[in-house]
Protein backbone atom coordinates (compact mmCIF):
# COMPACT_ATOMS: atom_id res chain seq x y z
CA UNK A 1 0.00 0.00 0.00
CA UNK A 2 1.45 3.42 -1.09
CA UNK A 3 0.97 5.56 2.29
CA UNK A 4 0.94 9.48 2.09
CA UNK A 5 3.95 10.82 4.30
CA UNK A 6 2.68 13.16 6.84
CA UNK A 7 3.06 16.89 5.72
CA UNK A 8 4.50 19.10 8.65
CA UNK A 9 2.44 22.19 9.77
CA UNK A 10 4.17 25.51 9.76
CA UNK A 11 3.45 27.21 12.93
CA UNK A 12 4.45 30.93 14.04
CA UNK A 13 5.12 31.56 17.71
CA UNK A 14 2.30 34.38 18.95
CA UNK A 15 3.60 34.35 22.63
CA UNK A 16 5.59 32.67 25.23
CA UNK A 17 4.56 33.14 28.79
CA UNK A 18 6.31 31.74 32.11
CA UNK A 19 3.15 30.80 33.51
CA UNK A 20 4.66 29.62 36.67
CA UNK A 21 8.90 28.88 37.77
CA UNK A 22 8.94 25.85 35.58
CA UNK A 23 6.24 26.29 32.99
CA UNK A 24 6.56 28.20 30.08
CA UNK A 25 3.60 28.73 27.77
CA UNK A 26 3.74 29.17 24.20
CA UNK A 27 0.81 30.26 21.65
CA UNK A 28 1.67 29.44 18.16
CA UNK A 29 -0.53 30.32 15.10
CA UNK A 30 -1.04 28.86 11.65
CA UNK A 31 -3.12 28.02 8.60
CA UNK A 32 -2.68 24.42 8.95
CA UNK A 33 -4.23 24.49 12.59
CA UNK A 34 -7.89 25.76 11.10
CA UNK A 35 -8.03 22.08 10.14
CA UNK A 36 -7.40 20.60 13.65
CA UNK A 37 -10.25 19.13 15.21
CA UNK A 38 -12.37 20.62 17.53
CA UNK A 39 -12.06 18.00 20.28
CA UNK A 40 -8.04 18.35 19.82
CA UNK A 41 -7.36 19.52 22.96
CA UNK A 42 -5.40 17.05 25.44
CA UNK A 43 -3.73 15.22 21.96
CA UNK A 44 -0.05 15.45 21.11
CA UNK A 45 1.82 17.20 18.91
CA UNK A 46 5.61 16.48 17.91
CA UNK A 47 8.05 19.19 17.43
CA UNK A 48 10.74 18.96 14.62
CA UNK A 49 14.14 19.59 14.79
CA UNK A 50 17.20 19.00 12.94
CA UNK A 51 20.17 17.59 14.95
CA UNK A 52 21.66 20.65 15.94
CA UNK A 53 18.23 21.32 17.64
CA UNK A 54 17.36 24.35 15.72
CA UNK A 55 13.65 23.88 14.51
CA UNK A 56 12.76 22.55 11.73
CA UNK A 57 11.04 25.03 9.15
CA UNK A 58 11.49 22.48 5.87
CA UNK A 59 11.92 18.88 6.03
CA UNK A 60 15.09 18.33 4.23
CA UNK A 61 15.14 14.71 1.80
CA UNK A 62 16.51 11.56 3.51
CA UNK A 63 17.13 13.62 6.98
CA UNK A 64 15.18 12.57 9.96
CA UNK A 65 13.97 15.32 11.85
CA UNK A 66 14.42 14.89 15.91
CA UNK A 67 11.29 14.52 17.07
CA UNK A 68 9.60 16.18 20.41
CA UNK A 69 6.09 15.21 21.96
CA UNK A 70 4.02 17.66 23.48
CA UNK A 71 -0.09 18.31 24.35
CA UNK A 72 -2.20 20.90 22.94
CA UNK A 73 -3.61 22.25 25.93
CA UNK A 74 -5.87 24.65 24.70
CA UNK A 75 -6.96 24.88 20.67
CA UNK A 76 -8.60 28.66 19.68
CA UNK A 77 -10.31 27.91 16.53
CA UNK A 78 -11.01 31.40 15.99
CA UNK A 79 -7.55 32.60 15.87
CA UNK A 80 -5.87 30.01 14.57
CA UNK A 81 -3.69 28.99 17.72
CA UNK A 82 -2.60 26.84 20.07
CA UNK A 83 -1.51 26.94 23.40
CA UNK A 84 1.19 24.10 24.34
CA UNK A 85 3.43 24.07 28.27
CA UNK A 86 6.41 23.41 28.05
CA UNK A 87 8.38 22.20 31.21
CA UNK A 88 11.44 23.51 31.76
CA UNK A 89 14.17 21.59 32.33
CA UNK A 90 18.13 22.13 32.22
CA UNK A 91 20.11 19.71 30.22
CA UNK A 92 24.20 20.54 30.06
CA UNK A 93 24.47 18.01 27.01
CA UNK A 94 23.57 20.51 23.72
CA UNK A 95 23.31 16.96 21.72
CA UNK A 96 19.79 16.67 23.98
CA UNK A 97 17.11 18.95 25.82
CA UNK A 98 16.30 20.67 22.23
CA UNK A 99 12.33 21.20 22.82
CA UNK A 100 13.04 22.93 26.92
CA UNK A 101 15.85 25.02 25.12
CA UNK A 102 13.33 26.15 22.28
CA UNK A 103 10.73 26.72 24.51
CA UNK A 104 12.75 28.86 26.64
CA UNK A 105 13.92 31.12 24.15
CA UNK A 106 11.19 31.10 21.64
CA UNK A 107 9.77 34.60 21.02
CA UNK A 108 7.12 35.86 18.75
CA UNK A 109 7.37 35.75 14.96
CA UNK A 110 10.17 32.65 15.48
CA UNK A 111 9.17 29.57 13.02
CA UNK A 112 8.59 25.88 14.26
CA UNK A 113 6.99 22.91 12.44
CA UNK A 114 4.45 20.13 14.20
CA UNK A 115 3.19 17.02 13.17
CA UNK A 116 0.07 15.42 14.37
CA UNK A 117 -2.35 15.94 16.43
CA UNK A 118 -2.29 12.78 17.66
CA UNK A 119 -5.38 11.74 19.86
CA UNK A 120 -4.32 9.83 23.21
CA UNK A 121 -7.07 7.12 24.14
CA UNK A 122 -10.53 8.33 25.50
CA UNK A 123 -11.62 8.15 29.02
CA UNK A 124 -14.60 6.09 29.62
CA UNK A 125 -17.15 8.95 30.93
CA UNK A 126 -19.99 6.58 31.99
CA UNK A 127 -17.30 5.36 34.76
CA UNK A 128 -18.52 5.63 38.22
CA UNK A 129 -15.94 7.80 39.58
CA UNK A 130 -12.30 8.86 38.27
CA UNK A 131 -8.76 8.42 39.32
CA UNK A 132 -6.26 11.10 37.67
CA UNK A 133 -2.64 10.91 38.63
CA UNK A 134 0.35 13.15 36.68
CA UNK A 135 2.96 14.97 36.78
CA UNK A 136 4.22 18.76 35.50
CA UNK A 137 4.60 17.06 31.74
CA UNK A 138 1.25 15.61 32.19
CA UNK A 139 -0.33 18.53 33.89
CA UNK A 140 -1.56 20.18 30.18
CA UNK A 141 -3.12 16.64 29.23
CA UNK A 142 -5.16 16.37 32.62
CA UNK A 143 -6.34 19.73 32.74
CA UNK A 144 -7.73 19.46 29.00
CA UNK A 145 -9.22 16.20 29.89
CA UNK A 146 -10.90 16.65 33.26
CA UNK A 147 -12.81 20.07 31.94
CA UNK A 148 -14.50 17.28 29.49
CA UNK A 149 -15.66 15.10 32.43
CA UNK A 150 -19.76 14.84 33.24
CA UNK A 151 -20.15 17.87 35.41
CA UNK A 152 -21.34 15.72 38.34
CA UNK A 153 -17.98 13.43 38.22
CA UNK A 154 -16.30 12.39 41.19
CA UNK A 155 -12.86 11.32 41.78
CA UNK A 156 -9.14 12.39 42.44
CA UNK A 157 -6.57 13.94 40.77
CA UNK A 158 -3.29 14.14 42.45
CA UNK A 159 -0.64 16.43 40.82
CA UNK A 160 3.23 16.65 41.48
CA UNK A 161 4.70 19.56 40.56
CA UNK A 162 8.52 20.77 40.80
CA UNK A 163 7.35 23.63 43.64
CA UNK A 164 4.60 24.91 45.07
CA UNK A 165 4.85 27.95 42.92
CA UNK A 166 4.11 25.51 39.98
CA UNK A 167 0.76 24.74 41.52
CA UNK A 168 -2.25 26.21 38.22
CA UNK A 169 -5.73 26.48 39.09
CA UNK A 170 -7.78 23.83 37.31
CA UNK A 171 -11.30 23.76 35.67
CA UNK A 172 -12.83 20.87 36.87
CA UNK A 173 -16.08 19.02 38.35
CA UNK A 174 -16.70 20.39 42.16
CA UNK A 175 -17.02 16.29 42.97
CA UNK A 176 -12.81 16.45 42.37
CA UNK A 177 -10.20 16.18 45.61
CA UNK A 178 -6.98 17.81 44.45
CA UNK A 179 -3.86 16.49 45.91
CA UNK A 180 -0.57 19.05 44.55
CA UNK A 181 2.67 17.37 45.54
CA UNK A 182 5.94 19.41 45.44
CA UNK A 183 9.76 17.93 45.13
CA UNK A 184 10.49 14.55 46.75
CA UNK A 185 6.49 14.02 47.32
CA UNK A 186 6.16 10.41 45.11
CA UNK A 187 2.66 10.05 43.14
CA UNK A 188 2.50 6.12 44.23
CA UNK A 189 2.10 6.67 47.54
CA UNK A 190 -0.05 9.57 47.62
CA UNK A 191 -2.02 7.43 44.90
CA UNK A 192 -2.80 4.79 47.35
CA UNK A 193 -3.29 6.65 50.33
CA UNK A 194 -6.46 8.32 48.96
CA UNK A 195 -9.50 5.96 49.63
CA UNK A 196 -10.70 3.62 47.82
CA UNK A 197 -14.56 4.78 46.19
CA UNK A 198 -18.08 2.55 45.73
CA UNK A 199 -18.33 1.29 42.07
CA UNK A 200 -16.17 1.07 38.57
CA UNK A 201 -13.53 3.70 37.97
CA UNK A 202 -11.48 4.95 35.31
CA UNK A 203 -7.93 5.03 36.19
CA UNK A 204 -5.73 8.03 34.01
CA UNK A 205 -2.23 8.51 34.76
CA UNK A 206 0.98 9.97 33.09
CA UNK A 207 3.80 10.62 34.25
CA UNK A 208 7.68 9.64 34.39
CA UNK A 209 8.47 6.18 33.56
CA UNK A 210 9.25 5.35 36.76
CA UNK A 211 5.95 6.56 38.28
CA UNK A 212 4.17 4.92 35.84
CA UNK A 213 5.47 1.81 36.57
CA UNK A 214 5.04 2.38 40.46
CA UNK A 215 1.42 3.17 39.34
CA UNK A 216 0.58 0.85 37.15
CA UNK A 217 1.66 -2.05 39.69
CA UNK A 218 -1.42 -0.40 42.17
CA UNK A 219 -3.77 -0.02 39.88
CA UNK A 220 -3.21 -3.00 36.97
CA UNK A 221 -2.03 -5.48 40.05
CA UNK A 222 -3.33 -4.35 43.42
CA UNK A 223 -7.01 -2.59 42.60
CA UNK A 224 -7.30 -5.21 39.15
CA UNK A 225 -8.41 -2.33 37.09
CA UNK A 226 -9.10 -3.98 33.24
CA UNK A 227 -6.87 -2.75 30.63
CA UNK A 228 -10.49 -1.03 29.07
CA UNK A 229 -10.37 1.28 32.08
CA UNK A 230 -7.36 3.04 32.42
CA UNK A 231 -5.01 5.02 30.47
CA UNK A 232 -1.62 4.89 31.76
CA UNK A 233 1.46 6.57 29.80
CA UNK A 234 4.96 7.27 30.64
CA UNK A 235 5.59 10.89 29.47
CA UNK A 236 9.27 10.84 29.97
CA UNK A 237 12.40 9.13 31.61
CA UNK A 238 15.02 10.32 34.03
CA UNK A 239 18.48 10.55 32.53
CA UNK A 240 17.35 9.47 28.50
CA UNK A 241 16.19 11.88 25.99
CA UNK A 242 12.83 10.84 24.32
CA UNK A 243 14.02 8.58 21.51
CA UNK A 244 15.75 6.40 24.04
CA UNK A 245 12.44 6.72 26.39
CA UNK A 246 10.70 5.59 23.15
CA UNK A 247 12.72 2.49 22.99
CA UNK A 248 12.10 1.81 27.01
CA UNK A 249 8.75 2.40 26.43
CA UNK A 250 8.18 -0.49 23.66
CA UNK A 251 10.62 -2.97 25.84
CA UNK A 252 8.18 -2.59 28.59
CA UNK A 253 5.03 -2.78 26.90
CA UNK A 254 6.04 -6.15 25.45
CA UNK A 255 6.76 -7.28 29.00
CA UNK A 256 3.98 -5.81 30.19
CA UNK A 257 1.58 -6.62 27.90
CA UNK A 258 1.09 -2.77 27.71
C1 LIG B 1 1.92 12.04 24.78
C2 LIG B 1 2.95 12.96 25.44
C3 LIG B 1 2.61 14.26 25.72
C4 LIG B 1 3.53 15.12 26.35
N1 LIG B 1 3.17 16.40 26.63
C5 LIG B 1 4.05 17.24 27.23
C6 LIG B 1 3.69 18.60 27.52
O1 LIG B 1 2.60 19.08 27.16
N2 LIG B 1 4.60 19.37 28.18
C7 LIG B 1 5.86 18.90 28.54
O2 LIG B 1 6.63 19.65 29.13
N3 LIG B 1 6.21 17.62 28.25
C8 LIG B 1 5.35 16.80 27.61
N4 LIG B 1 5.73 15.52 27.31
C9 LIG B 1 7.06 15.07 27.73
C10 LIG B 1 8.17 15.52 26.74
O3 LIG B 1 7.94 14.93 25.47
C11 LIG B 1 9.55 15.08 27.30
O4 LIG B 1 9.80 15.69 28.51
C12 LIG B 1 10.69 15.30 26.31
O5 LIG B 1 11.71 14.41 26.65
C13 LIG B 1 11.24 16.73 26.35
O6 LIG B 1 12.17 16.88 25.29
P1 LIG B 1 13.54 17.70 25.44
O7 LIG B 1 14.07 17.86 24.07
O8 LIG B 1 13.32 18.93 26.27
O9 LIG B 1 14.48 16.72 26.29
P2 LIG B 1 15.13 15.32 25.80
O10 LIG B 1 16.16 15.56 24.77
O11 LIG B 1 14.06 14.36 25.46
O12 LIG B 1 15.84 14.85 27.16
C14 LIG B 1 17.06 15.46 27.61
C15 LIG B 1 17.27 15.17 29.09
O13 LIG B 1 16.27 15.88 29.82
C16 LIG B 1 15.57 15.01 30.68
N5 LIG B 1 14.14 15.43 30.70
C17 LIG B 1 13.23 15.33 29.71
N6 LIG B 1 12.05 15.84 30.10
C18 LIG B 1 12.23 16.27 31.37
C19 LIG B 1 11.38 16.88 32.32
N7 LIG B 1 10.11 17.17 32.05
N8 LIG B 1 11.90 17.20 33.54
C20 LIG B 1 13.20 16.93 33.84
N9 LIG B 1 14.07 16.33 32.97
C21 LIG B 1 13.58 16.02 31.76
C22 LIG B 1 15.73 13.62 30.08
O14 LIG B 1 15.62 12.62 31.06
C23 LIG B 1 17.11 13.70 29.48
O15 LIG B 1 18.08 13.40 30.45
C24 LIG B 1 4.83 14.65 26.67
C25 LIG B 1 5.18 13.32 26.35
C26 LIG B 1 4.25 12.49 25.74
C27 LIG B 1 4.64 11.06 25.40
Amino acid sequence: MNRKKPTPKHLTVVSSERVSPNMQRITLQGEALTNFPADCEGSYIKFLFDSAGNAIHEMVEGERPVMRTYTIRKFMPEASSIEVDFVRHITKDLQCGFAARWADNAKAGDNVSIMGPGPIADIDMAADWFFMVADMTALPALSAKIKTLPRDAKGYAVIKVQQSDDIQEIEAPTGFKFTWLVEEDSLSESAEAQPWLDGSPFVWVACDFDSMRELRQYFRNEKEIDKDSIYISSYWKQGVSEDGHKAIKQEDAKSSGY
